[in-house]
């Protein structure tokens, strides 16, 4: 077998929720985000193991992707729509019972005319200028709209990772201006907005990356574990190069793994002469550049080739591989391939 085996922890998953569940009041509802079939790691069976966990809200970024989740959730939780009602959206919307999140003053048009009385919420656009309904639009709008009772009026702050940052405080006086006194259900939290403390979280938080083991949830248990085999082993003499351009040339005489495993696998090209792969706790170093199916790897200093190393677990998180693709966690999980073999560990029946 050639492909690389992903293992995932739901129960980390779960523990995870439970841990940011924690860090707010018992008045405040916590929601799991599940977009990009949650961050990499398969949306129905992380959405079952958060639901087990007690979440009752989910959020997706696109209709398409509620399908997946309602069905692994059956009636009963709500799941939201990020992306809010897009044309040729309805059906969906109505037969999946998916909550758009409307986020423009077209989108409030299109779901009361097509679907009057089908929940939904809104988004509201405080300073980010990526989605939702913008302060004049709003004002002129609002008085209608209350009315016809949105389950949740949310918004998202764009520089949460950054505590002290000053556009979180100017966020969150922008969306008390927008919400005071509407009585509505109110939400600006995600993952970084949890961690800026109760001030933040209103209603409803909506954790994502935090689920999944990434910054900026410091204190969020490791999730995954990418372990790549080895497919071919050989010895490099002085001056001999490896992989395409060249790019590196060995100075002693090495021993070089080559594992399967690219960058049509989500391991960034970037990595290329950057990253490490582990053999239990012993690091070894990437050497030349990532390819489409495969990475080389200097093993020269094991006693002896294991049948596979890892390029994910207890060692390297997501992050610090991200650091050394220069990106971040997020963009690590969700490039994760579809090539991998899932693995889900569940301690529970
Ligand atoms: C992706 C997203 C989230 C989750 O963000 P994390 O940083 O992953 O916790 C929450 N709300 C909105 C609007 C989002 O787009």
């Amino acid at each position: 077998m050639a492909s690389g085996t992903l293992t995932i922890d739901l129960d980390a998953i779960a523990a995870n929720w439970r841990a940011l569940d924690r860090m707010s009041g018992a008045d405040v509802q916590t929601a799991a985000v599940v977009k990009a079939d949650a961050y990499g790691l398969g949306a129905s069976r992380v959405a079952r193991a958060l639901a087990q966990a007690g979440a009752r809200r989910f959020f997706v970024a696109q209709a398409e992707e509620g399908a997946a989740v309602r069905q692994a959730l059956g009636p009963g939780p709500q799941i939201a729509v990020l992306s809010g009602h897009m044309a040729g959206d309805t059906e969906m919307i109505h037969d999946l019972d998916l909550t758009p999140m409307l986020n423009s003053l077209e989108q409030i048009t299109r779901h009361l005319e097509s679907l009057p009385g089908h929940p939904f919420g809104v988004q509201l656009d405080t300073g980010m200028n990526r989605l939702g309904v913008e302060m004049l639009e709003w004002q002129a709008v609002a008085p209608i709209l209350v009315e016809a009772g949105p389950e949740l009026l949310m918004s998202h702050l764009a520089c949460a990772d950054d505590p002290d940052h000053p556009m979180n405080a100017a966020q969150l006086k922008t969306f008390h201006a927008m919400t005071d006194g509407t009585g509505l259900p109110r939400s600006l939290a995600a993952t970084g907005g949890i961690l800026l403390g109760p001030r933040y979280h209103f209603d409803l938080t909506r954790p994502g990356v935090g689920l999944y083991g990434g910054l900026p949830h410091q204190a969020a248990i490791p999730v995954v574990t990418l372990s790549l085999p080895v497919i071919q082993t050989r010895e490099v003499a002085v001056g001999e190069a490896v992989g395409y351009g060249c790019t590196w040339v060995a100075e002693r005489p090495s021993v070089i793994a080559t594992v399967a495993g690219g960058y049509a696998d989500g391991l960034l090209r970037s990595l290329s002469g950057q990253a490490q792969l582990w053999d239990g706790d012993t690091p070894c170093p990437l050497v030349g550049r990532v390819s489409m199916d495969l990475i080389t790897v200097d093993v020269t200093d094991l006693p002896e080739v294991p049948r596979a190393l890892d390029i994910l677990g207890p060692n390297q998180g997501v992050d610090a591989l991200a650091d050394m693709a220069g990106s971040i966690g997020y963009e690590i999980l969700t490039a994760l391939g579809p090539r991998y073999t899932r693995r889900y560990q569940e301690r529970r029946a």
